[in-house]
């Protein structure tokens, strides 16, 4: 009786772990930029651009342009970007502070990127994926949705401050609206938004939402695909050139190149690095 009722909840309790067991397998390789470099030429091609791997997938007389040469460093701009996420003596980063108001937020000199997005949309998974650098930083990354109440600022050395915002939608906190929309608003070091769309569903009500509060306030935000991982080629495709068509056509402030991104391959990571660290002024690549 004593067993079986201790059963039970263990292997409940080992599902979890086994899963972060795999993940942490995957993610144990390819966080740096070099070890991307050392891949054949194909498999390197397709974990440092993404998206050009999938606009070769495009027939020639596609309408759709997926802006691939919108932002398209040298693979010497992305190495050179991975200096700015390596935690070193001289390179502190680390969380600072939480906070539910903006008087509340740190007071910090430095431009300013936050990353918004549904419950679930796999927003801590990224901010852990860039920060696998610096293995000292805490992001918690929860299996139930809703995680995420409060801002999180987090400093990247003299370079910048990466926030993470609360998650809309299901579970979102009361007071999200005023919370986000007031820092949204008046952040004044605010750089660009990062807004994070689950590229196996696609753009969702409440991702509309976050997007008119966006336009709305004029910000300067870049759309960046999650989770590319897990849906067939086809399909990923197909979500793509929908989001592509959106944003071309609906959109004012959104970068017109979206960023696919895979927290568990990092295919697309190491692309997202440099990208920060050019729009906060560490880095100086051609076309930005
Ligand atoms: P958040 O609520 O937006 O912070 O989402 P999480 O980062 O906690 O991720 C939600 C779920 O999606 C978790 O089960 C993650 O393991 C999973 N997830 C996040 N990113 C990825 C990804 O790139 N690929 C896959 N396959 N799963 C992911």
């Amino acid at each position: 009786m004593t067993a079986l009722g201790l059963r039970l909840p263990t292997g409940k309790l080992l599902e979890p772990l086994a899963a972060l067991g795999r993940v942490n397998r995957a993610c144990s390789t390819f966080q740096t930029f070099a070890e991307v470099l050392r891949l054949p030429t194909r498999q390197m091609t397709k974990l440092a651009f993404p998206l050009q791997e999938l606009q070769r997938q495009l027939t020639p007389d596609s309408r759709l342009d997926l802006h691939v040469k919108t932002f398209d460093p040298s693979l010497e701009d992305i190495s050179k970007a991975e200096s700015v996420f390596t935690a070193t003596g001289r390179n502190c980063i680390e969380y600072l502070s939480s906070a539910v108001r903006l008087d509340h937020a740190p007071d910090l000199p430095h431009p300013e990127v936050c990353f918004i997005g549904r419950s679930n949309v796999g927003k801590s998974s990224l901010i852990k994926a860039l920060f696998s650098l610096a293995p000292e930083v805490e992001v918690r990354v929860s299996k139930k949705p809703g995680h995420t109440k409060k801002m999180n600022f987090f400093k990247v050395g003299k370079y910048f401050t990466l926030v993470d915002m609360p998650g809309y939608g299901y579970r979102a906190p009361e007071d999200f609206v005023d919370m986000v929309e007031t820092y949204l608003k008046e952040r004044r070091n605010l750089m660009r938004t990062f807004l994070l769309v689950d590229s196996v569903v696609g753009i969702q009500k409440t991702d509309s939402i976050a997007i008119g509060m966006c336009e709305e306030f004029a910000l300067p935000y870049v759309m960046v695909l999650t989770k590319i991982d897990k849906s067939s080629r086809g399909h990923l495709l197909k979500q793509v050139l929908q989001i592509q068509k959106f944003v071309d056509t609906e959109t004012q402030g959104c970068f017109p190149q979206l960023f696919p991104v895979s927290s568990v391959t990092y295919s697309g990571i190491h692309l997202l690095r440099c990208f920060i660290a050019n729009i906060t002024g560490n880095l100086k690549t051609n076309g930005l």
